[in-house]
């Protein structure tokens, strides 16, 4: 282009892509997570989501073998090989509107941690809830507005004994949910990362991986749960 009267070559380089988990598939060209295979970084099937120790490197996505089975899909003509072929390998029959320029779809699109992390929570509190009772319930309200304002910070003791008697009726095993999840998030969201904070922020991780698909069925095969495995991958 011209610039100043003067020929200039510009240059543009794509680096991370971050979106919530649909906009990543949509972005990489991988179909959604209702799909079989709808995570955008492995191929793993939707009911082995939360199991443990996966070999990742076996059921990771590559970019060079996507591009093979992304011509393999466009070679079919007839509309229902081209959706078998789709189901097969995860992806969408149409081209990712970023696929015209030249990245690693998958290395540059990592999973989003604060997306993954704020669904995650939001899920973790709706069960949470639902084991209330209504005075638990109005409870937990109380002391979740007063937690909000930080003038009311001076009535904290009353706080902590508010929150001793709601707390008591709820399970342990729920507590130690909001216990790991403190932790990881006190781990994620660290500003500054070195070697020992990324193996906290792992087994932060692989805890939470561990404990919220034993304790809630609905975490059992959750996405959102299943990129545990990568956050810290992502972030090396
Ligand atoms: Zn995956």
């Amino acid at each position: 282009m011209t610039v100043q009267r003067q020929d200039a070559w510009i240059i543009a380089g794509l680096n991370i892509i971050m979106a919530d988990l649909p906009q990543g598939n949509d972005m990489t060209g991988v179909l959604r997570h209702n799909a079989n295979k709808g995570c955008h970084t492995c191929k793993i099937t939707k009911e082995l989501l939360s199991v443990h120790n996966q070999d990742i490197v076996t059921t990771l996505r590559y970019h060079h073998i996507t591009d093979e089975e992304i011509l393999k899909i466009s070679y079919k003509t007839i509309m229902s090989r081209r959706d078998q072929l789709c189901t097969e390998y995860g992806l969408r029959s149409l081209p990712s509107i970023l696929d015209k320029l030249k990245r690693e779809r998958h290395l540059q699109t990592p999973q989003d941690v604060y997306h993954a992390t704020a669904k995650k929570i939001g899920h973790l509190l709706k069960l949470t809830c639902k084991l209330f009772s209504r005075k638990e319930e109005d409870n937990f309200i109380d002391i979740w507005k007063n937690f909000e304002i930080p003038k009311r910070w001076s009535s904290l003791s009353n706080l902590i004994t508010h929150y001793n008697n709601f707390m008591i009726s709820i399970p342990k095993i729920i507590i130690s949910c909001w216990i790991y999840v403190a932790k990881t998030m006190k781990a994620v969201f660290n500003k500054k990362f070195t070697l020992d904070s990324y193996e906290e922020l792992q087994q932060c991780l692989e805890e939470e991986f561990s404990i919220f698909s034993k304790v809630f069925v609905n975490f059992v095969n959750l996405p959102n749960i299943h990129i545990n495995i990568y956050a810290s991958f992502d972030t090396c």
